[in-house]
């Protein structure tokens, strides 16, 4: 009998604490589709669907297990009744998706019973979202219209905002952010709304795109803002540094040559590793959790999933809170001596242990 894997998924689900994963395979659509449940101790698993050419069957499943992980601390950090899960299909979006294989990907979700639910991620839109509903209730992330939260965007960005607040109040002593200088990274759907929101508040802004482009398109309807090259913007002299396009940029090549004060952006996974928290912390700078700073999306979604439905106010006043609880995690990290990071990481953590101790007893 096996009693503790040391190989294979039961293995790797043990070593997070993965509640459940499910396979799903159906070759009449092609489907090949992996959904993880990290933890449901807090409510449902919540957690976007990504569709990726992963190369092997293994890069998915190490994806959806490490992504549905983070969906748990991002929900417990943020204060949700909501646990962590995360889809995965293999395949290009440009190929393999297809009505048919969607409502096939439908059908696995919803055999989970609402364990597990599903919302966009990379790979995925709102177009996709309303096929998958053909075969399952548990979608979200629907369009206004149709009685949904829309696009979250505009929600994460005021979340950036408010975490910078709390982080100023931290460095500087008030929350205000006149006349400090922020650099942006990446002026998409979030970084463009964070852009109108940082000069409303009397910043300075840098900013630059991968995309030239739409970095001259912000620019020229926010004068005043200059455009640096994607190169420059992490090594510019600023106060606050606020990635909003990709993760893993800050690593061992990028840490030294940043000259800000606090880095506080939307962009999911900007460490490179866990220990790039400490990296930062060692050359004084204040690396604000992403998971609690980007948690606008899904508090905005949380609303959605509510009996009475999403009411956009409600939304705007939970997000808002954003700024007390980055204020906690700062108070906590230097009460304890550790970084942000690994603050953010120890209140979700016991958040989970206490809520999962309430339902069986088991010891937090
Ligand atoms: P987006 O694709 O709309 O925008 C990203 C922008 O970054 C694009 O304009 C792209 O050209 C640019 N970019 C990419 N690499 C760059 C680089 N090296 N230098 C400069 N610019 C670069 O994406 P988004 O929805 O705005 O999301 C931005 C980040 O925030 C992502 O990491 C996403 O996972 C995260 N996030 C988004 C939300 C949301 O509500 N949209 C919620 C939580 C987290």
């Amino acid at each position: 009998m096996i009693t503790s894997p040391t190989t294979g998924v039961l293995a790797s689900m043990g070593a997070h604490g993965h509640e459940q994963v499910v396979h799903g395979f159906d070759p009449a659509t092609g489907l090949r589709a992996i959904v993880a449940i990290h933890s449901t101790a807090l409510g449902p698993a919540l957690g976007g669907t990504r569709i990726r050419p992963y190369e092997t069957e293994e890069e998915a499943l190490a994806d959806v297990l490490r992504l549905s992980e983070a969906m748990s601390l991002k929900a417990a950090a943020a204060g949700l009744d909501l646990g962590g899960g995360k889809a995965v299909i293999i395949g290009d979006p440009a190929t393999v998706k297809t009505p048919e294989l969607l409502v096939a990907f439908g059908h696995l979700v919803d055999g989970l019973c609402g364990r597990y639910i599903t919302a966009e991620d990379v790979g995925t839109t709102v177009e996709d979202m309303r096929l998958i509903r053909k075969a399952t209730p548990w979608v979200t992330g629907l369009p206004r219209d149709e009685g949904g939260s829309g696009d979250p965007s505009p929600l994460t960005a005021r979340g950036v905002l408010a975490a910078m607040r709390a982080v100023a109040e931290h460095l500087w002593s008030t929350p205000s952010l006149r006349g400090r200088k922020v650099a942006l990274q990446g002026v998409g759907k979030v970084g463009g709304a964070l852009l109108d929101l940082l000069l409303g508040a009397g910043v300075e802004v840098v900013i630059s795109d991968l995309d030239a482009g739409a970095a001259r398109r912000a620019a020229a309807a926010a004068p005043g803002v200059r455009v640096v090259d994607p190169d420059e913007i992490l090594a510019g002299p600023c106060d606050i540094l606020a990635p909003c396009a990709l993760g893993g940029i800050l690593d061992d090549r990028t840490i030294p040559r940043l000259r800000c004060s606090a880095i506080v952006g939307s962009a999911n996974n900007q460490l490179a590793r866990e220990d790039h928290a400490d990296a930062l912390a060692a050359r004084g700078i204040l690396y604000a959790p992403d998971f609690v700073v980007n948690a606008g999306g899904i508090i905005n979604i949380a609303v959605e999933l509510e009996p009475g439905g999403y009411v956009p106010e409600e939304a705007v006043r939970r997000v808002d809170r954003i700024f007390e609880n980055m204020r906690n995690v700062l108070e906590r990290a230097a009460a304890s001596g550790v970084t942000p990071a690994a603050a953010a990481t120890a209140l979700a953590r016991e958040r989970i242990a206490r809520a999962r101790h309430e339902d069986t007893g088991e010891r937090p």
